[in-house]
């Protein structure tokens, strides 16, 4: 999960825009050494059958395709052939086969030998995806290994204990410390009248910070919609050409930290900035079909909600987003700018409280505690008002395990890019960029 409470994840329309084909097809748009290398083609061709398989998945798995902008045409085919699990699995699993045969060329350039690494992973979280729609129960850890290539730590009560003490000292008063928090954050809602204003200001902040460091097509944009009736609270849905839809969830009172947290992370320089990133750098310029098809429950998904919070701070160190809290967007809220610091000292605390919605998962899905144990748990521990903790909770039927690729997501892209590039600015961006235009791993991100 992203910050505080709501949770964004990113599917994306599984449409086309009209008459569009990616420019990543045509061949005089490619760099020719890469065209004419046979080794080039054995792998365009296994990436094709990773896209088709991706998309037999999404007849299965309403879920599962986020983004797709490639030929039409297969798109049709799958819907037309609806592969049977098995046949699906079979085919996978000979992909791997000759995935397994085919390994890069010594001296291979490091984008050849991560397409390699990260074909081969994405397709086995495939055949985990197939074996859990087949019925067969994975724990919490074995299915975050599978799915997304990562390994969730475990946090006991004791260390949310010594936050929430924290909390207990900053927040003084009588009553229930979820009451005092919630008393204390009513006061930071944006009105539903001034969301739009407030939005548009913080996707404005963002994308300035961010192409004054990330060269981005002219082209690109998205709009922003206002929605209802989800379990996430925003998301982006990457349409190919480099455009993006991007869904703002209204069912709850939005809090002014969402502003510049919704539009770095699912605008500048998160999702749309990634799936930018992707099109240009390996679709178009490389002719690298795969990474026309996005499958949710995948490695791929640490990596994209890992950036997408990360960017944040990448956009955002706190002491510049405080200020820009609270000269742009408190005053266009409608909100005392006085109280910023305030709110994001609160807030920097909470944030700490982040996992503790891993562990209510972790024990909803492995059984051992139920729905309502869920949900009173995020209370507790994560500091959830009611409504809230049963949004949740519905997102972690949805998505289950996926919510580890928000805070560890996160973590694990802070600790990579810190490691390579400590504190100057400019090469934290290069980095970051650098990270959005590759297939990196999550097992890559650690191992490097
Ligand atoms: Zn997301």
């Amino acid at each position: 999960m992203k910050r505080l409470h709501v949770v964004a994840a990113c599917i994306a329309a599984m449409l086309m825009m009209p008459g569009f084909r990616p420019s990543g097809f045509v061949p005089e748009q490619l760099n020719p050494a890469i065209v004419l290398s046979a080794e080039n083609d054995g792998m365009n061709a296994f990436a094709e059958r990773y896209v088709k398989l991706v998309l037999a998945m999404g007849q299965h798995d309403t879920d599962y395709v986020d983004a797709f902008y490639g030929p039409p045409e297969w798109r049709k085919e799958a819907e037309t052939a609806k592969r049977a699990l098995t046949a699906i699995d079979a085919d996978a699993a000979a992909l791997l086969k000759l995935l397994a045969a085919s390994p890069p060329q010594k001296g291979a350039d490091e984008l050849t030998m991560l397409r390699h690494q990260y074909l081969t992973k994405q397709v086995e979280a495939l055949r985990a995806r197939v074996v859990m729609l087949q019925g067969k129960k994975l724990t919490f850890d074995e299915e975050a290994k599978a799915l997304y290539d990562a390994v969730p730590p475990t946090h006991t009560e004791a260390e949310f204990q010594k936050t929430l003490a924290q909390l207990e000292k900053r927040l003084p008063g009588d009553g229930p410390l979820i009451d005092r928090y919630d008393a204390f954050r009513k006061r930071f809602v944006i009105p539903k009248d001034k969301l739009d204003p407030v939005f548009r200001a913080a996707i404005d902040g963002c994308r300035q910070r961010t192409i004054r460091h990330v060269d981005l097509p002219d082209t690109e944009s998205f709009v922003v919609e206002y929605v209802t009736g989800k379990s996430w609270s925003g998301y982006n849905w990457y349409q190919g050409n480099y455009r993006s839809i991007i869904q703002v969830n209204t069912d709850l009172p939005i809090y002014i930290d969402r502003a510049v947290d919704l539009a770095c992370h699912e605008g500048y320089p998160g999702h749309h900035v990634y799936n930018v990133l992707l099109e240009k750098a390996l679709v178009r310029d490389r002719g690298w079909v795969e990474f026309s098809v996005y499958p949710l429950f995948s490695p791929q998904s640490l990596i994209a909600e890992g950036t997408a919070n990360f960017g944040i701070e990448v956009a955002f160190p706190l002491r510049e987003r405080v200020a820009f809290e609270r000269d742009v967007l408190f005053p266009k809220a409608g909100l005392d700018p006085k109280l910023a610091s305030e709110y994001y000292e609160v807030f920097a605390l909470t944030d700490r409280l982040s996992y503790a919605g891993n562990e209510a998962a972790r024990q909803y899905l492995n059984g051992q505690i139920d729905k309502n144990t869920a949900a009173a748990w995020l209370e507790r521990y994560a500091l959830y008002t009611k409504p809230r903790a049963e949004q949740r909770v519905r997102f972690i039927e949805q998505y289950r395990s996926y919510v580890i690729n928000y805070n560890l997501g996160k973590d694990m892209v802070a600790a990579y890019i810190n490691r390579r590039a400590g504190d100057d600015r400019d090469k934290r961006w290069a980095e970051f960029e650098k990270l959005l235009s590759s297939p990196r791993l999550p097992s890559g991100l650690t191992h490097q």
